[in-house]
């Protein structure tokens, strides 16, 4: 794409919609040299891309359906339309900069969610709630122990030290806490009577 304004060849998405009356999709661009912004309509004729969904039905891919389940996620977070609008761009860039005809809805979610965790945590638990279809409150969690524990694998050996250093500090500390049997008596002790105030 040539910018309109001193026809570099390079520029970056800056957001994408799909017009499905006209099949095709409307991206405003920045270039890289000028820093100027214009728009491109690319018509998708040839290879047309379709999202096949977990019973097997297929669907015209359609940006603005991934579009409206991010808003969503985003509600009341602290992030701006325009950082919405750049995510949008990337996961379309990423789905549709490869050559093929068809992508499972699964790998479109995990997208999503891979960019959404970048960006704010809220927004990704609030996305995968939805998409996961948790049963209930344990399995979102369990999900999310996991998915955490992942993460910490994936990251710095250093890291994983350190959590595994805080998570050590309560246990030595309930240890240099725990009560001799004489402490034990004094507050069964005062439990009692305190009982007993109660009581009268
Ligand atoms: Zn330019």
């Amino acid at each position: 794409m040539k910018c309109i304004h001193c026809k570099n060849t390079t520029s970056k998405v800056i957001d994408s919609r799909f017009n499905p009356a006209t099949n095709s999709i409307r991206r405003r661009r920045e270039c890289l040299k000028c820093g100027k912004r214009f728009t491109t309509y690319e018509t998708v004729e040839l290879v047309p891309l379709f999202v096949v969904k977990s019973d097997g039905r297929r669907e015209p891919y359609d940006i603005n359906k991934i579009r409206t389940g991010v808003v969503k996620s985003f509600v009341k977070r602290p992030i701006s339309m325009s950082q919405i609008d750049e995510l949008v761009a990337r996961i379309d860039n990423d789905i549709t900069k490869s050559v093929i005809s068809e992508i499972r809805s699964s790998d479109i979610g995990e997208k999503v969610m891979d960019e959404l965790k970048k960006l704010d945590e809220i927004a990704y638990i609030r996305y995968a709630c939805v998409y996961r279809n948790f049963k209930d409150v344990t399995n979102l969690l369990r999900y999310l122990k996991d998915d955490l524990d992942t993460t910490i694998d994936d990251d710095s050996q250093s890291k994983s030290t350190a959590i595994v250093a805080k998570k050590s500090t309560p246990t030595k500390k309930e240890s240099a806490k725990k009560p001799t049997k004489t402490t034990t008596k004094a507050v069964k002790k005062s439990s009692k009577s305190t009982n007993n105030k109660r009581k009268k």
